[in-house]
């Protein structure tokens, strides 16, 4: 089935999309819209977009409800081709989607391209998949029993993601949830729906059946809150702030659904006075700063060995102080704004709280206003030292471009300031020496563990996730979705009785 196009309409210019109901593309039942705007340029309104509320959510999860025994019975080969499809669609827009999501999030046009790019390779990922078994084959305790195993789709899923990484996200929850069978019901953020309407649209193109994917934009009081209380939905992934998965985990553990969490960071890398400084200062700059750190695996603590944390912090704002911050669709750009201007002040707030606190500033230090930045939400890249571990710039994840280095006597207490975390998503070690490499693995507590890499890194084959305070014990990506997106069913068959047997059976019931 080829959709109808998004675009509802055009009002001054503006264009203005819907939500995907059932197959269609239709405006909230309210009629409501609400705005998306370029948080480098508040100026430039990117759309405008379906401020739904409860009854559009209803009639979202109706029609995913409905559709998920068709979805659920369609054979794997033929949901694997139409992901395929879906890539194909995604690949030929690569530069147009990658350009709006910079326009709407902020990210550098490389990061927005790339992160596009990122989404056709998750689609594909997921197309392979779909085709893998997704059983074991058991022996039994009757040698002529049958036993196996087969997975089966949750039924309805909600896939609630945030504005950080606006197209990867969710497609890395969406395809595998259609991959194993299951319909969603897809609410993106609000500071991110255009590359929720454009994940939808190269879906809905490669020939998805109507319900099996529905879009909701809107509030998350107006739209998350009833999709997660929503009995019919029986399966939830999540990623974004503690608070919020906080509240889910409540929600969810009176009603009972399949519930996946992906939360913060508060990301080390530690360098040690073995490693090799210039490639560690690299790795540790961009972990920190890429996407102005709005990034849940960012590096937001550097833990440098004391024998060379003064020369290393020297040479880090030398580099962060060089950073080009500007319009993020200038390719000479490294750094964007971000967000959105809440976000702006909202950092700009820890970092005078920092400063308050005791930690030393040495680069950056609030919001930049010149060159034009006035009319965007940007934040200088910024470096603390001295950083005390307990404070709050040691433990709370801040989510911006800031980097506080913390100085420690060599590996272990290294390791256990790196753990004295809540947290526990992401961690780098930078070592030329194996047993040390070796005993990191070993001590820190994170779900993702670099050596000499920066702590942002994931490839999409592998799982991700975090341990802790980052995630519910769950991973995604990679083969590991597959156990959040099915649950399991054990069969027994037996082979019915010989005609022998039973006429065994009954002469001796004669008897
Ligand atoms: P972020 O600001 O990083 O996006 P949030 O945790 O605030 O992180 O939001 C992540 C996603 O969850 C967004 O789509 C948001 O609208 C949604 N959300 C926020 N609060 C709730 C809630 N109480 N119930 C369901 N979804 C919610």
């Amino acid at each position: 089935m080829v959709a109808a196009p998004s675009r509802a309409g055009t009002a001054g210019g503006v264009e203005t999309y819907g939500n995907f109901v059932g197959g269609e593309w239709r405006p909230a039942a309210s009629g409501d819209l609400f705005e998306n705007r370029n948080p480098a340029d508040r100026d430039d309104l990117v759309g405008r977009f379906a401020a739904s509320g409860e009854e559009d959510v209803r009639a979202a999860v109706a029609a995913a409800a409905e559709a998920a025994e068709g979805w659920r019975l369609t054979s794997a080969i033929a949901r694997s081709g139409i992901l395929l499809k879906a890539a194909a669609i995604l690949e030929s827009r690569v530069q147009q989607v990658g350009r709006e999501l910079t326009r709407e999030e902020g990210k550098t046009l490389k990061e927005g391209i790339g992160e596009t790019t990122r989404a056709v390779q998750i689609l594909r990922y997921y197309a392979g998949e779909a085709q893998q078994p997704t059983g074991e084959h058991y022996p039994s305790m009757s040698p002529a029993t049958l036993l196996y195993t087969q997975r089966e789709p949750l039924g309805v899923v909600a896939v609630i993601t945030p504005w950080n990484f606006p197209i990867a996200i969710p497609t890395w929850k969406i395809a595998p949830a259609l991959a194993y069978g299951n319909t969603v019901v897809f609410k993106p953020a609000s500071l991110t729906p255009l590359c929720a309407v454009r994940l939808v649209e190269a879906l809905a193109e490669a020939g998805l059946p109507p319900g099996v994917l529905n879009l909701v934009t809107g509030a998350a009081s107006a739209v998350g809150d009833p999709l997660v209380r929503d009995e019919r939905v029986t399966g939830i992934t999540f990623t974004g702030s503690n608070a919020v998965g906080g509240e889910l985990r409540k929600i969810v553990a009176e009603r009972g659904a399949k519930l996946q969490l992906e939360l913060g960071g508060k990301n080390p890398a530690i360098v040690l006075a073995d490693a090799d400084v210039d490639h560690a200062l690299g790795h540790v700059v961009n972990g920190a700063m890429m996407s102005a750190g709005q990034k849940c695996t960012a590096t937001s603590r550097a833990i440098v060995d004391r024998e060379l944390v003064g020369p290393f912090t020297e040479r880090l704002r030398e580099r962060i102080a060089g950073l080009v911050v500007g319009d993020p669709q200038r390719p000479e750009t490294q750094i964007g704004p971000l967000v959105d201007e809440g976000n702006a002040e909202r950092v700009a707030g820890e970092i005078e709280r920092a400063t308050q606190d005791g930690a030393r500033l040495i680069a950056g230090g609030g919001r930049l206003t010149d060159n034009g930045r006035g009319r965007g939400a940007y934040v200088a890249p910024t470096l603390f030292a001295d950083v005390d571990p307990d404070s709050r710039l040691g433990q709370e994840e801040l989510f911006g471009p800031v980097l506080g280095v913390i100085a420690v006597d060599g590996m272990d207490e290294a390791v256990a300031v790196a753990n004295r975390v809540r947290f526990g998503l992401s961690a780098s070690l930078f070592t030329r020496d194996l047993g040390r490499a070796l005993a990191f693995v070993q001590g820190i507590q994170a779900g993702i563990v670099h050596v000499n890499s920066e702590t942002a890194g994931a490839e999409p084959q592998v799982p991700f996730g975090g341990m802790k305070g980052s995630s519910s014990y769950s991973r995604e990506q990679g083969k590991a979705a597959r156990d959040f997106f099915t649950q399991l069913k054990t069969v027994y068959i037996d082979p019915p009785p010989t005609p022998v047997a039973v006429a065994e059976r009954r002469s001796g019931g004669a008897a």
